[in-house]
C-alpha cells in the first residue's frame, strides 16, 4: 500500500466532479480527481446533449465529457484512471483508498460520484440504450416529437415524465405495474387528466420491440393476463435513481435512499473539509448544467475551507 498526500482530492467524473477540478485547478488547488468506473459519468451513455448552455447546435454526450476533461487538464488537474473503493473521514486529513492499493491523504474532499439510473433488467433495454430507450424525458424526449412513446414507473419521476412528453408526443403511454400509483396526488391528477397520457393498469414490460431502434414493446397485464403490443418509438424508464454513495455509508449524513444531505445554499457535509456535489447530493433536478453549478460551488467551498485552516494554523 502506498501513500500520497494531495490538497484537494476529488471522486467522480461527470460534469460535477470536473467543473470542481477545473475550479479548484484555477484556484492553484492541484486537485487529483479519480474517475470511478464508470469515467464521464452518466453522459456517456447518452446521445446528443441539446440542454447544456453554451452549445447551440447540442453536443454529443461522451465529446462534452472528453472536452470537460481537456479543460480540467489543461489547469493541471491530475485526472487518474481509478476506483475509490474505501474513505475514512474520522480524522484529518481525510483517507482514500484507490482501487485498494493506494492510499491517499488530501485536505479536502470532493465527492461527485453520480447517480445512476435504475433499470427493469430487460436484454432488449441495453440493446437499445441510445436506440429509444431513455432514463431521461427532459434530455432525450426532443428527439422523439410527434411520436408515440412509453413511460414506465408510477413516482413522481414517471409522472413528471410522462407530463412532458405528452407536450412533445400525441400518445404516451404510462406503464404502471400495480393498480395505483406512487406518485403525489396532484401529480397523479395531472397525469390521469392529460388526454396525450393513456395508463396502462396492472402493466409490466415483458419486452422492447424493434431491429435497430425500438418499435414497440410487448406487455403484459397482470391481472388479466393479457399480452398486447404497442407501437412505440421511444422507451422511458423511470422506476428511480441510485446514488452511487455506498462507500460513504456510516460516515456521510444520507436520506433514506443514499443522497449525501449537505448543509442548504452549500456543498457542506457533516465532515468539515468533505463536500458533496451533483446527483450524489441531488434527487430532484439531476442536470449536468445543475451538477455543474454545484461543482463549481464544491470547489468554492474547498477553497475557502483550506483558506481558512490556513489562516487559523498561521495564527497559532
Ligand atoms: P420512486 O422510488 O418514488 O418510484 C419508483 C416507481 O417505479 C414506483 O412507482 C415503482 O412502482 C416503480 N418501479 C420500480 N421498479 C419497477 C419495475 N421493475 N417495474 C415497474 N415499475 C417499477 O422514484 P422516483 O424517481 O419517481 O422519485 C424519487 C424521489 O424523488 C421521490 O421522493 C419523489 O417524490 C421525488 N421526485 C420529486 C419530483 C417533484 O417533486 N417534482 C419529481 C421527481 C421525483 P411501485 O409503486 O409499484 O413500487
Amino acid at each position: 500500500m502506498t501513500t500520497e498526500k494531495v490538497k484537494v482530492l476529488i471522486i467522480g467524473s461527470g460534469p460535477a466532479g470536473y467543473t470542481a477540478a477545473i475550479y479548484a485547478a484555477r484556484a492553484g488547488l492541484k486537485p487529483v480527481l479519480y474517475t470511478g468506473g464508470q469515467p464521464g459519468g452518466q453522459l456517456t451513455i447518452t446521445g446528443e446533449v441539446e440542454n447544456f448552455p453554451g452549445y447551440p447546435k447540442g453536443i454529443d454526450g461522451p465529446q462534452m465529457m472528453m472536452d470537460l476533461q481537456a479543460q480540467a487538464e489543461r489547469f493541471e488537474t491530475q485526472v487518474r484512471h481509478g476506483l475509490v473503493t474505501k474513505v475514512d473521514f474520522s480524522g484529518y486529513p481525510h483517507k482514500a483508498i484507490v482501487d485498494d492499493t493506494h492510499t491517499i491523504e488530501a485536505e479536502a474532499v470532493i465527492v461527485a460520484t453520480g447517480a445512476s439510473a435504475k433499470y427493469l433488467g430487460l436484454p432488449s433495454e441495453l440493446k437499445f440504450t441510445n436506440h429509444g430507450v431513455s432514463a431521461c424525458a427532459v434530455c432525450d424526449g426532443f428527439f422523439y416529437r410527434g411520436m408515440h412513446v412509453a413511460v414506465v414507473g408510477a413516482g413522481d419521476s414517471a409522472a413528471e415524465e410522462a407530463t412532458y412528453l405528452s407536450k412533445l408526443c400525441p400518445k404516451v403511454y404510462l406503464i404502471v405495474r400495480r393498480d395505483e400509483m406512487r406518485a403525489s396526488k396532484i401529480m397523479q391528477e395531472r397525469v390521469k387528466k392529460n388526454p396525450n397520457i393513456e395508463i396502462l393498469w396492472n402493466t409490466e414490460t415483458e419486452e422492447i420491440l424493434g431491429k435497430e431502434d425500438v418499435e414497440g414493446a410487448r406487455v403484459i397485464n397482470r391481472k388479466t393476463g393479457e399480452r398486447r403490443e404497442i407501437a412505440i418509438k421511444g422507451f422511458f424508464v423511470a422506476i428511480g435513481h441510485q446514488p452511487n454513495t455506498g462507500i460513504f455509508k456510516g460516515q456521510l449524513d444520507m436520506d433514506e435512499t443514499g443522497y449525501i444531505i449537505v448543509k442548504p445554499g452549500s456543498t457542506r457535509t457533516n465532515i468539515e473539509g468533505v463536500f458533496a456535489v451533483g446527483d450524489a447530493a441531488d434527487h430532484v433536478y439531476r442536470q449536468a448544467v445543475t451538477a455543474a453549478g454545484t461543482g463549481c460551488m464544491g470547489a468554492l467551498d474547498a477553497e475557502r475551507f483550506l483558506a481558512a485552516r490556513e489562516a487559523e494554523h498561521s495564527m497559532a
